[in-house]
């Protein structure tokens, strides 16, 4: 099965959140077990400068925008991972994150940048393809790759596409004026197809005109159906509920695995457990924390958005630090929020540590040396950071929401809370440090997480059955 992957980010050439995670994993666990996929990335800077192999394919021509743009193929540098690039400098080549300028603002012409690497996923897709090499199915990702499967499907073109929401917050909605620009007929501007509220929405495109839908966790499918974490979509998402799976994200076991993991100063495993409390001294030592190692040490990491409920955490922090706790974060976004946990920092020294940055070798050392991770999220399609915790031996604190419900068991490998309110949490932080406080259920909750299995073979079983299932009804 020749399954082309269209993603605007994959680690390790580029990442912004967890799609890159997944899109730099699953293509891989999908060749594992025999399927021919490949990657379609935009050609950023860090894209081009990073993989390997890098030869020519053609020249694009037809794109919106009458943009100039060359296909390259390449390979991902740590597995070989077979790639293919849109290389377009006058859009992908810029300083700044894949979506944003160094100050932060969307580039104010990303409808253009993302309409011309959907429109190359559709047409390497088609019947016409000018590859030697016809994908059987077209994979999209979040809206970025939202015009693919309407393109695709308004020329008449049959290749079956999915089109995956790991975030369904995100939604790429542009002013109505980009139709022409974007080059689909002005009557696909409708209900039934890519208007949203008045506007052009990427990702309403792709969850009209793509022939299945998929979402990171069972329990999101379910949610997003319904209007309190819809966005606005669960109209459409309800009535297409037939073609809606959610199929749960693994997590690479090779990068976050304990007993190997080049970025920890000691490495330790299920039944050796020894190198997670050195870890925890070396953290408390790195990140000026007190040196105490029966002080319960709470680990955050993630965006600091509303989404993921870092309020809530603002709003138990006393009660922590009270009870002796310590917290440890890592994270970067809204300004307001970079400054209320910086400023718990500088009231708490010694106890509370505020790394406002992006550091991919401490969070992988946060994990590994707290004892308890907090993720209060008001909503979570997948979530990594809970699955990284489990293996690490850190026990999490949830909200029952998406991705986390579905991964995290209460009082067995966690601690789950229904209501995403400051009370809530803390009665749920409250319950783990009683549990931390009682050596022996800890050290049984430590090993019941850390023997959980998250690696990416199982997920991708699942998508193989959902593309075989879509082949044959093609
Ligand atoms: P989302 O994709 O919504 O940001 P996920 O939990 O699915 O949330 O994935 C987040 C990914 O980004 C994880 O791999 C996490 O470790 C990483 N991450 C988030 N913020 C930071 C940061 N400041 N430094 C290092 N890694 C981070």
């Amino acid at each position: 099965m020749r399954i082309l992957f269209a993603t605007s980010e994959a680690r390790p050439l580029i990442k912004t959140g967890g799609l890159a995670d997944v899109s730099g994993a699953l293509p891989v666990a999908l060749r594992a077990i025999g399927l021919d996929c490949r990657l379609l990335l935009p050609g950023y800077p860090a894209v081009i400068a990073g993989c390997v192999d890098v030869k020519p394919v053609c020249a694009l021509n037809g794109l919106p925008g009458d943009v100039v743009a060359n296909l390259l193929e390449a390979s991902m540098p740590d597995n070989g991972m077979p790639l293919y690039i849109v290389d377009a400098p006058e859009l992908y080549q810029r300083k700044g994150g894949p979506y944003q300028d160094i100050a932060g603002h969307d580039h104010p012409d990303n409808a253009l940048r993302f309409a011309v690497f959907s429109k190359v996923a559709a047409m390497l897709a088609a019947s016409d393809t000018p590859l030697d090499w016809h994908p059987d199915l077209l994979h999209c990702n979040d809206w970025q790759t939202g015009l693919a499967p309407a393109y695709l499907r308004l020329s008449g073109e049959t290749t079956p596409s999915i089109m995956t929401v790991h975030n369904l917050a995100y939604q790429g909605v542009f002013p109505r004026a980009n139709m022409s620009l974007v080059g689909l007929p002005p009557e696909s501007f409708a209900i039934d197809g890519v208007e949203y509220y008045g506007s052009l929405s990427f990702l309403k495109a792709g969850l009209y005109y793509a022939d299945r839908l998929t979402t990171v966790s069972p329990s999101y499918a379910e949610e997003i159906r319904l209007p309190a974490l819809g966005m606005g979509m669960q109209g459409l998402l309800s009535t297409r509920g037939a073609d809606l799976v959610g199929i749960l994200n693994g997590i690479d076991t090779e990068e976050w695995d304990p007993a190997n993991d080049p970025h920890l100063p000691h490495k330790f495993s299920a039944r050796s457990r020894a190198g997670k409390q050195r870890c925890k001294s070396k953290l408390q030592q790195d990140l000026n924390l007190e040196p105490n190692k029966d002080a319960p040490l709470f680990g955050v990491i993630a965006r600091l958005a509303h989404q993921k409920g870092l309020d809530l955490i603002l709003a138990v922090a006393d009660g922590i630090l009270h009870r002796g706790g310590q917290i440890a974060l890592l994270g970067t976004g809204e300004k307001v929020l970079e400054a209320a946990f910086r400023d718990l920092g500088a009231l708490h020294p010694g106890q509370v540590a505020s790394v406002i940055g992006y550091d991919e070798g401490l969070s992988h050392r946060i994990e590994a040396g707290s004892d308890i991770f907090l993720m209060p999220s008001r909503f979570e399609p997948c979530g990594l950071n809970q699955l990284y915790s489990l293996r690490y031996g850190t026990i999490p604190v949830v909200h029952a929401t998406g991705g986390l419900k579905d991964t995290v068991e209460d009082g067995v490998t966690g601690f789950v809370f229904e209501e995403p309110t400051a009370h809530a949490l803390w009665l749920a932080v409250d319950r783990a440090l009683r549990a931390h406080a009682d050596k022996k259920a800890w050290k049984r909750m430590m090993r019941a997480a850390m023997s959980r299995d998250f690696s990416w073979e199982k997920s991708a079983r699942e998508y193989e059955a959902l593309y075989r299932s879509m082949l044959e009804t093609a």
